[in-house]
């Protein structure tokens, strides 16, 4: 079964809507009448029609007919998996074993603020080998910045803390880091902030960085369980969806929440594309039948705006790239921000390599 086809559901489906589509439309006028929400303005909102073709090269007809777009990308894990960020949150992931030794009462205490005040190590093992600086930005990334160099980008929201926009060159102005990030740290009893290099290096030293102007633990920036999420996530969330002329949604399984229930924030003439490896976020139960709830209404008969295309983030935004003309550009970005990068971190090793030699050529050598 292929996963990489567009998103128009396959002729055989079509067939046997027409049945299911009557079935379900005289559920839907049953329930509206009983609820007496026949005649509202919603329903009436509902027929217009948005996209010409839904699928992904609709999507690709909308973008250009419009000489200026709001695109808003939203982010999950799926767009750095191709970096190798492992995959830290499912329970039986090599990173989980590997905290096995620390006795963690369930995998997600890692995130629980109580267990970190008792036990901050597991956490700083973790932030270890997750920590920024060891990855590099995916495709997918190096898309949204395309969008952002070409004027389209609204604001991208993301729920990943390793800080892949970041180094992709997306701008903090243009970034809603929904879940926190590595990018800086407080400490927990006085707030003085801390910068990602002061806190990698006492991390790297296996060290629990500790403030120094009191005797508290400096916590990296990201949102443990039971913590507010960012002012920056509320705000841009009440302002930017009602401008929004596109959603595009990335490698996110839209299940944590608030962050999944922003794409109902768009007007209902916005058009919603998913790239993901499934199908997700879809409008279920019994409003959906009345067309009211939330979530994508991909197989809904009225459906014009909410397209899929399932596969891998990096595949996905390159064929959109390739369909807007943009092929040839984003392979480009890549390549020159790679070896960028790549020659970065040479010069970084080998700074770190000459600290290292001074620091053992230090003590005097008496081998003879
Ligand atoms: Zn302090």
């Amino acid at each position: 079964m292929s996963s990489k086809e567009d998103s128009k559901p396959p002729p055989e489906a079509s067939g046997t809507s027409s049945s299911s589509t009557f079935s379900v439309e005289s559920l839907r006028q049953y329930l509206a009448e009983k609820l007496h929400i026949l005649d509202s303005g919603l329903s009436q909102e509902k027929k217009v029609k948005v996209l010409d073709d839904v699928s992904i090269d609709g999507i690709v007809d909308y973008i250009k007919k419009r000489s200026s777009i709001n695109i808003i990308t939203m982010a999950g894990a799926g767009i750095s998996t191709s970096a190798g960020i492992p995959d830290f949150r499912s329970p039986g992931s090599g990173l989980y074993s590997n905290l096995q030794k620390y006795n963690l009462p369930h995998p997600q205490a890692i995130f629980e603020l109580d267990f970190f005040y008792d036990n901050p190590k597991p956490f700083f093992v973790l932030a270890k080998e997750l920590y920024p600086g060891s990855f590099k930005p995916t495709k997918c990334h190096y898309f949204v910045k395309l969008l952002l160099e070409k004027g389209h980008l609204l604001r991208h929201f993301t729920q990943n803390i390793d800080t892949l926009e970041r180094v992709a060159g997306i701008p903090e102005e243009k970034l809603v880091e929904a879940h926190g990030t590595f990018h800086r740290g407080h400490c927990l009893e006085c707030k003085k902030e801390y910068s990602l290099s002061w806190m990698k290096e006492k991390i790297f030293e296996d060290k629990i960085p500790i403030c120094e102007t009191c005797p508290g633990i400096v916590k990296p920036d990201i949102v443990f369980f039971g913590e507010n999420l960012p002012e920056k996530f509320h705000n841009c969330a009440h302002t930017d969806f009602a401008k929004c002329d596109l959603l595009l949604i990335l490698g996110s399984s839209l299940v944590v929440q608030p962050f999944a229930s922003l794409m109902d924030r768009v007007p209902d003439t916005t058009p919603r594309m998913l790239i993901n490896r499934e199908k997700a976020g879809e409008r279920t139960g019994l409003l959906s039948l009345i067309g009211m709830g939330s979530g994508f209404e991909f197989d809904s008969p009225d459906n014009t705006r909410d397209v899929y295309w399932l596969g891998d983030c990096d595949e996905g935004c390159q064929i959109l790239a390739d369909k807007l003309g943009w092929g040839d550009e984003l392979k480009k970005l890549v390549e020159k921000e790679h070896k960028r990068i790549d020659e970065e971190s040479k010069g970084d090793k080998k700074t770190e390599d000459i600290k290292k030699e001074s620091k053992i050529e230090q003590p005097p050598k008496n081998e003879e």
